[in-house]
């Protein structure tokens, strides 16, 4: 499974990275790339990580890019990193799963669509369940790709609506019909008080400024709204056992790394209150064990080497990948059941008393050019 970057586009419209140097530079050689890195401090308590270890960006081999922690709350995070300007060039147009490619209708997408739309009814009956949201609620979910949540959404009674800064969101309208804006959510401009939840469903960890995130989410968000968070955690069972292998660890579309404890440290002060985390995860996740365990599985893998016209190859991957994903299915109930799942949701409200906290540590320190 050797294909390269080189067949892949990129959100930016670029083709391929790194095709001019033809090797692609450790972090401390970056002044080679051209493009700007930043170093960024601890955003729970401002302090400069401390260096733990480097991975590669799985979609371009060459590049690597470093996790520190910090020394007093023990987040973890990548430093230095692209800017926000920059990081549209790591995500491949195939990052994320849209029901069909141009012209393809197969049995293997449709059994896919299948697949995910009953998982996704899975997670929505989970926040009705947590919440207490009714029908007829508006619920904007942040980052909400190809926009298929929001159908299953709106098959629960919800009013959802979605912003997505991807090409994804377009996918949504006009493909799906639904009430979807493409921009980041800060520039979105909803109504104040607008929506009775907002949803991030493994959406914050790609964030470079998740305080400025939060703030519009209390901003948009009705008094005693709801906040679901839904983010790897770096203190489930999986994390240990395969460390710096975990599929989770993807650099550096994941800039951060957090664990309910953290998440928490980092809503509170935004104005919201954690009323539970939920570790009960839905089938959609064991993927993260089984990619793990054989990362040429990995969905957006086979569906890169698919866009590359490898159909044989990939349809293989996804047999591989679905056996795999059956195989630790059990395991990863159990992680559930310990409370020490993968994925887990936080659920926060509102708290209408106070405003959010103004301060940004998440700034950047410093640059490398
Ligand atoms: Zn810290």
């Amino acid at each position: 499974m050797r294909e390269g970057p080189q067949r892949l586009t990129f959100w930016d419209g670029s083709g391929a990275r790194g095709g001019t140097s033809g090797q692609w530079p450790l972090v401390e050689e970056s002044i080679q790339t051209g493009f700007a890195l930043e170093e960024v401090n601890c955003i729970l308590c401002s302090r400069p990580g401390e260096p733990q270890f480097q991975k590669s960006d799985k979609f371009s081999p060459y590049e690597k890019f470093r996790i520190v922690r910090c020394p007093a709350c023990g987040l973890t995070w990548v430093s230095p990193r692209p800017s926000q300007n920059e990081i549209a060039r790591y995500y491949p147009e195939t990052y994320s799963w849209k029901p069909e490619t141009e012209g393809e209708r197969g049995l293997v997408r449709r059994a896919e669509w299948w697949y995910r739309f009953h998982l996704l009814r899975f997670e929505t009956w989970g926040l009705l369940r947590h919440t207490d949201l009714k029908p007829g609620d508006a619920v904007l979910d942040v980052g909400c790709s190809c926009g298929d949540r929001l159908l299953a959404m709106r098959r629960a009674g919800l009013e959802p609506v979605g912003v997505e800064v991807s090409p994804m969101a377009d996918y949504a309208r006009e493909h799906l019909g639904l009430d979807v804006r493409r921009d980041t959510f800060e520039r979105a401009g909803f109504d104040t008080d607008r929506f009775r939840a907002v949803t991030l469903y493994n959406v914050i960890e790609h964030i470079h400024d998740p305080r400025s995130l939060l703030r519009e989410a209390h901003r948009v968000l009705a008094p005693g709204g709801w906040l679901v968070v839904q983010a790897p955690n770096t203190k489930s069972l999986q994390a240990g056992l395969f460390g710096q292998r975990w599929a989770a660890i993807d650099m550096p579309r994941h800039l951060y790394y957090y664990s309910p404890a953290l998440l928490k440290q980092l809503l509170e002060p935004q104005g919201f209150e954690v009323s539970g985390v939920v570790h009960r995860t839905s089938l959609l996740h064991p993927p993260t064990a089984a990619v793990s365990l054989l990362p040429w599985v990995d969905p957006q893998r086979f569906w890169a080497v698919e866009a590359g016209g490898s159909r044989l190859k990939a349809l293989a991957a996804r047999m591989v990948w679905a056996g795999l994903t059956l195989a630790v299915a059990p395991a990863v109930w159990v992680e559930s059941a310990a409370g020490k799942s993968a994925i887990p949701t936080t659920f926060a409200r509102k708290r209408p008393d106070q405003a959010a906290d103004s301060e940004g540590w998440g700034a950047p320190v410093g640059g490398h050019h």
